[in-house]
């Protein structure tokens, strides 16, 4: 489980002092320069960031779309997306890196963030999967990279689960009627629930990561409103939280 701070959550279940791991609450403002009210956005990374020891210039971010593209980043790639959405890398739901203090991000609000580490090749990925991308195996892409670009092997993988609306609260409807995981739509008083978590949890444990390495925050953002934003509770205007994976 990931362990609260003032305004903030660390996994600490990884095997490593030298890497930072984290999601932000709505506490800590709207990270997201793209959507919600961004009039303090960058204020709020900033203020996030310095106590981590980042320079918040040089985060790392992408523009969002819901697909299953996932980018390798490297220093020169240092400060993309950190002071304006436009300089963010295009088409992207997933980061890759083996590089020391390239700091990457990803922004939520109810869709599931997903932390891969490797401590033997010391490489990382950070992974945006709504449902969507989670459809299209993003995640497993993503170790795939991972395995492909540092020769990280699935067995040495350690994966972490942000907050994101979880089975209890996340309602579908009729687009999910093809939804080719039926296992994980979950039927309660005629209404279906679909479990993001166990979609990702179930096509990670096909691909290869052992069960015991995946460790859950188990936080539901729309039961938990209070303290993360929900899309789906505040609708359009909604902020988004950071997750944040950086090797030191
Ligand atoms: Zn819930």
């Amino acid at each position: 489980m990931p362990v609260k701070y003032k305004q903030y959550y660390q996994f600490e279940n990884f095997p490593n002092l030298d890497l930072l791991c984290a999601f932000t609450t709505r506490i800590l403002g709207n990270m997201s320069l793209f959507y919600g009210d961004r009039s303090n956005a960058l204020e709020n990374r900033k203020n996030f960031l310095k106590g981590l020891g980042i320079d918040y210039r040089d985060l790392v971010c992408a523009k969002q779309v819901h697909g299953s593209l996932t980018r390798y980043i490297r220093e020169i790639d240092s400060g993309k997306g950190a002071l304006s959405y436009d300089s963010a890398i295009a088409d992207t739901d997933a980061l890759i890196t083996d590089k020391k203090n390239v700091p990457l991000s990803i922004f939520t609000a109810d869709c599931l963030s997903v932390f891969l580490y490797d401590a033997q090749t010391r490489s990382i990925g950070l992974v945006h999967a709504g449902w969507r991308s989670s459809k299209e195996n993003a995640t497993v892409k993503t170790v795939q990279l991972m395995q492909e670009k540092f020769n990280a092997k699935v067995e040495d993988l350690y994966v972490g689960f942000g907050p994101a609306i979880r089975d209890c609260c996340y309602e579908v409807g009729g687009e999910f009627a093809d939804f080719p995981a039926p296992e994980y739509l979950i039927k309660r008083d005629s209404r279906y629930y679909l479990d993001l978590i166990g979609i990702n949890k179930k096509q990670l444990l096909t691909s290869g990561i052992k069960n015991k390495n995946i460790f859950d925050s188990k936080i539901c953002t729309a039961c938990r409103n209070e303290e993360f934003f929900s899309y789906r509770k505040e609708g359009i205007g909604c902020g988004r939280m950071m997750s944040i994976m950086m090797l030191r």
